[in-house]
């Protein structure tokens, strides 16, 4: 009887150690997973990663222990990424290259600001339309779902943001159309 039991508690473990270590190597496959998506992202897109300043030398770099786990489209929310966020950096990057700038352009932040994608950077060359580009996509930003990426019809009073349809009758607040002000309600 106790030779049975202990056999199942060894058994048990096995399994339980088994499921542990399948676990840990499916985290492992996902993270490599992004971290080779986002090397290529970045290859072609440098201005997707995150630099450091280097003050002695005045210039951006990227750092050693940059572990590409994440990319300034991550910092899209995820509507507005689904949407146009490569579209949106394909676009930057042609308007770069004329200026051939694409791996000396430093983004600061993206972010969403009331209900508006906001993206900074540290400058441009005179004459290069980066900022057009990003004008023309913070315009499309304000109409398009912040969850999914849809058409948006409605505002969110409050925190402002776009919303479709759906995705604002599967949350509660207060809305009111997608052209109205919402900072005059
Ligand atoms: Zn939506």
């Amino acid at each position: 009887m106790l030779a049975i039991t202990i056999l199942e508690i060894l058994f048990l473990a096995m399994v339980v150690t088994a499921l542990i270590i399948g676990m840990g190597l499916d985290m492992t496959r996902d993270k490599r997973q992004i971290i080779k998506q986002n090397k290529e992202l970045i290859a072609k897109y440098p201005f997707l990663a995150l630099k450091s300043y280097d003050f002695d030398n005045d210039i951006y770099y990227i750092p050693d222990d940059y572990d590409y786990m994440v990319t300034w489209l991550d910092f899209m929310p995820e509507g507005w990424y689904k949407a146009f966020g490569l579209q949106l950096c394909e676009e930057l990057k042609e308007a770069l290259d004329e200026y051939n700038y694409a791996d000396k352009y430093i983004i600061d932040e993206v972010k969403e600001k009331y209900g508006e994608l906001r993206i900074y950077d540290t400058g441009i060359p005179q004459g290069c339309r980066v900022w057009d580009v990003i004008k023309k996509y913070t315009d499309l930003s304000r109409r398009t779902c912040i969850t999914c990426g849809a058409p948006a019809t409605k505002m969110s009073l409050g925190w402002i943001s776009p919303y479709c349809d759906k995705c604002a009758d599967e949350m509660k607040g207060q809305y009111i159309d997608i052209d109205g002000d919402p900072f005059e309600e």
